[in-house]
């Protein structure tokens, strides 16, 4: 992969978000600017999960930042329910907010140190100004104690108090009680304790059934998306490589890249075969990226036509794209462990 195009998007159906094109370029110091996302499209429909990994500096939380606006994004489209975000004024924008929430990776730091837990989970309701002042306490007392906070210990106490679980908990309510219809979680577990992270998946999960969301999960592990999501979106370099359901996903990878960082989940089983090449080398430097395709570095596959050309997305199976040059056959085509 790591290339362009947009045959993994659902036209026929109406997502709550569908992103065209998305680039977001940075400033480097001298005046120079790079890509940090080079042209992503993707959509999640109404109830999904869409999960959404790669590599540590491959462009996930920039495209999670440019889908909420903070900041804009330097080219595309972010059309949510149809109408593109990207586009609208600040104002037309303040009101769209409520609807789309974010929870970021680290849990302490995004919570304000100075304020009591009531009040930060009440923010977003004090600014939408929904009901009176009473109503708003008790839908704040009602979503801690969803989120298995004590409302009566927890709301008069400030974040520091808290483990950085519990503080996940306490941004989760503050996404929540707002109701909002997308809510993106940026790495919502990876500073957690593994003994903690099944605790606030199972959290998400339950909150997702219960208030009808549509979540964008972001994570660099594939194990973790794993169970979290509906299709699941590889990124390399900022570009998407591969999308498929978790299923089709896991049993056969189409991408190198994928093949890869599933041989990088440590087995369960520590007798059991390795099941492909693991990575090799870094992450290249967006600010120059390899020509054509910008896995060919790393990829054992790669010819002269991935330097040559950028590879296309194209479907390969039912529901499974891929944007590779010589993309891995079917499983039972592949050598067995
Ligand atoms: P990920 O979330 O996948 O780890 P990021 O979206 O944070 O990746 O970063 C993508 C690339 O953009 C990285 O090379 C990172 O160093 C760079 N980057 C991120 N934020 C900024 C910024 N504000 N200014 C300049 N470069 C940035
Ligand atoms: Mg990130």
């Amino acid at each position: 992969m790591a290339g362009t195009g947009t045959a993994h998007l659902r036209e026929a159906e109406n997502p709550v978000l569908r992103v065209h094109n998305l680039v977001v370029e940075y400033s480097t110091g001298g005046g120079e600017k790079f890509a940090a996302v080079a042209d992503i499209s993707l959509d999640i429909l109404r109830g999904e999960t869409l999960g959404l990994v790669g590599e540590s500096g491959c462009g996930k939380s920039t495209v999670a930042k440019a889908i909420m606006q903070l900041p804009k994004p330097t080219s595309g489209e972010v059309l949510f329910d149809g109408r593109n975000l990207a586009a609208m004024s600040a104002s037309e924008l303040r009101s769209e907010r409520r609807k789309l929430q974010m929870i970021f990776q680290d849990p302490i730091s995004s919570l304000n140190p100075l304020r009591r837990v009531r009040h930060i989970v009440a923010e977003g309701l004090d600014v939408a100004g929904k009901g009176s002042r009473a109503e708003r306490a008790a839908a704040v007392d009602d979503m801690l104690s969803v989120v298995g906070l004590d409302p009566e210990v927890a709301g008069d106490r400030r974040p520091h108090e808290f483990s950085g679980g519990q503080c996940q908990r306490i941004s989760i309510a503050r996404a929540i009680v707002v109701e909002p219809d997308l809510v993106v979680c940026d790495e919502p577990v990876s500073a957690l304790d593994v003994s903690v992270q099944a605790q606030i998946l199972n959290l998400l999960e339950d909150m997702k059934e219960r208030y009808g969301l549509t979540l964008l999960f972001i994570a660099h592990d594939l194990a973790v998306v794993k169970n979290v999501s509906d299709r699941v979106v590889v990124m390399y370099l900022g570009k998407i490589c591969e999308v498929a359901s978790p299923d089709s996903l896991y049993a056969a990878p189409r991408h190198p890249y994928t093949e890869a960082l599933l041989a990088a989940i440590p087995e369960p089983d520590p007798m059991a075969a390795p099941t492909g090449d693991a990575l090799v080398g870094e992450l290249p430097s967006p600010h120059d990226p390899p020509s054509g395709c910008r896995f060919r570095t790393r990829c054992p596959r790669a010819d002269s036509l991935c330097s040559a050309e950028e590879p296309v997305i194209r479907e390969v199976a039912p529901n499974h794209f891929v944007a590779c040059h010589f993309p891995l056959s079917e499983p039972n085509d592949r050598k067995q462990p």
